[in-house]
């Protein structure tokens, strides 16, 4: 048996990337070796987690929810062993998603495979090019428009994405002058970037 750190569970809807507004059970495991100063989770990473549960355990939770999908997030969830949670879910045939900052090995087996990678890379923790490469679509959070040439670099190497999203780092959410810079750039870009936004604070879920 498999026994995970989890921050928190719980069953909302993906407000984020090409899968909004889905139905979405969400197991975010604890502990992060990024550490974004800016960080809207760092409960999962900070104090300790809250609890101590099996990979069967958390795949039948998803399974009574009735969740289309589950999301597995952190923190940084490739900091632990995920064959043996994707092994349950995908047993139950429940798709399990991904999101990582691509800064450690995603492993995956027959059997045990990610139905979706969403990455989010940093510029001061920078991913490998084999998460780049797996990623399904990436997510940027940018805090000034002068990092958009970085992450433009970057999104080169993500050659199976099929979406780029450009967030406004949180605290700069009603930045006038950063939301317009990143809507020229996708503008001037085009696919596979997309202006994005992290919809289920509008809707005031978690
Ligand atoms: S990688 Fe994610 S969880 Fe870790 S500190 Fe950054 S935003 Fe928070």
């Amino acid at each position: 048996m498999t026994n995970y750190p989890v921050a928190e569970a719980f069953f909302s809807v993906q407000g984020e990337g090409l899968h909004m507004g889905r139905s979405a059970y969400f197991i975010r495991l604890y502990g992060c070796n990024v550490k974004c100063p800016w960080c809207d989770s760092k409960p999962a990473w900070q104090g300790g987690a809250a609890d101590i549960v099996s990979a069967e355990s958390l795949a039948e939770t998803v399974e009574k929810s009735g969740a289309e999908i589950a999301v597995i997030t952190g923190g940084e969830p490739c900091l632990h062993n995920l064959e043996p949670l994707l092994a349950e879910l995908s047993a139950k045939k429940i798709p399990a998603h991904l999101e990582t900052s691509g800064t450690l090995e995603i492993k995956e087996n027959p059997g045990a495979e990610f139905a979706w990678v969403a990455l989010s890379p940093k510029l001061f923790a920078m991913p490998s090019d084999a998460a780049l490469g797996r990623a399904d679509e990436l997510k940027f959070i940018i805090s000034n428009a002068g990092e958009l040439g970085e992450y433009h670099a970057l999104a080169a190497k993500a050659k199976n994405a099929r979406a780029v999203w450009l967030h406004p780092e949180w605290s700069k959410s009603s930045d006038k002058g950063l939301l317009n810079a990143l809507c020229e750039f996708v503008k001037a870009n085009g696919f596979p970037y997309r202006v994005g936004w992290q919809m289920h604070k509008n809707y005031f879920a978690r």
